[in-house]
């Protein structure tokens, strides 16, 4: 099974446009040491399958022109990517949706309320419903393992387990309250496996780190974790105000309860950071907070990485 980071910043990527925080102005400026980052992408697949995307970033169409993995292979169309899996409705995890849009047939894997927040309120949507057949929609449950398939029915190799890790809506919702929505899994975790047995767990967006899950992580190959904030208050200091990295449902690297301190006995797999905000410090390589994270065994993420399991 390969993975591949298309994309590995959070939101805004790295720099973000409207952001001159010391990372973005450096990196602008040509003093930065460190690379700039798409938004959070990941690709995977099964040698000689086609590929299931998780999430679909703002960048998504840059992002599959940068590799020549994911080019139509006949004519007149065609496209390798067969499978979309959402781990969460918010704005940077399905707006690439529309990039795809072109009429093309996949299938798009996603829990009923993260179906319901996108095609209720959204009819932007239904620019993937214009012909039959085009977009095909299907449900996950978290804990009941589902084998990812394309729109033909071919079957990718791959087998997704979700895990149910908050219940959040996202922030452009018109409901007020998460019970307007028929089931509430609204942000997942998605654990990965091969035939073969090889098996990856991957969360962008970690708001609580239940202590149970920490075990199965341990029996993974490789995980790939919320990187986004180095520590909880990095974003009032940047902006001199808004919100707490805790508050906007990510766990900071950081600190008491950070994931650095509570993922310290994972030591079978990989663990990579990814999704990582461009206030982040443990980009820029040069600095204290990327050393202490390297050390403690992680690895950073950056746009093109290539994980084979
Ligand atoms: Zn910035």
């Amino acid at each position: 099974m390969q993975v591949k980071i298309l994309g590995s910043a959070a939101g805004g990527g790295f720099p973000q446009w409207n952001c001159a925080c010391s990372n973005c102005a450096r990196l602008r400026g040509g003093t930065f040491r460190g690379s700039a980052r798409t938004q959070a992408q990941l690709a995977v697949r099964e040698p000689g399958k086609p590929w299931c995307l998780i999430n679909a970033s703002p960048d998504l169409r840059s992002q599959i022109l940068c590799d020549p993995d994911l080019a139509p292979q006949s004519a007149p169309r065609h496209s390798p990517i067969a499978a979309v899996v959402l781990t969460g409705a918010d704005v940077d995890q399905v707006i690439g949706l529309l990039h795809l849009r072109e009429f093309q047939p996949f299938q798009i894997y996603s829990t009923p309320a993260v179906e319901t927040l996108l095609r209720s309120e959204n009819s932007l949507f239904n620019a993937l419903q214009q012909t039959q057949p085009q977009v095909d929609w299907k449900s996950i449950e978290p804990g009941k393992p589902a084998s990812i398939q394309a729109s033909d029915a071919t079957e990718l190799g791959l087998t997704l387990t979700a895990s149910t890790i908050a219940t959040k809506l996202p922030g452009y919702s018109e409901r007020r309250s998460i019970a307007d929505v028929s089931s509430t899994d609204t942000v997942i975790g998605l654990q990965v496996e091969s035939p073969g047995g090889a098996k990856f767990f991957c969360a962008p967006a970690l708001p609580v780190l239940e202590q149970s899950w920490i075990g199965d992580w341990n029996q993974c190959d490789a995980i790939l974790i919320d990187g986004t904030f180095w520590s909880d208050d990095e974003l009032v200091r940047t902006r001199g105000g808004g919100k707490f990295a805790r508050g906007m449902g990510h766990i900071p690297i950081s600190g008491p309860g950070g994931t650095l301190e509570r993922l310290a006995k994972i030591t079978r797999p990989r663990k990579i950071y990814y999704h990582i905000n461009n206030t982040n410090p443990i980009l820029d390589e040069e600095s204290a907070e990327h050393r202490a994270v390297r050390e403690a065994g992680w690895e950073i993420a950056y746009d093109g990485m290539v994980v084979d399991l």
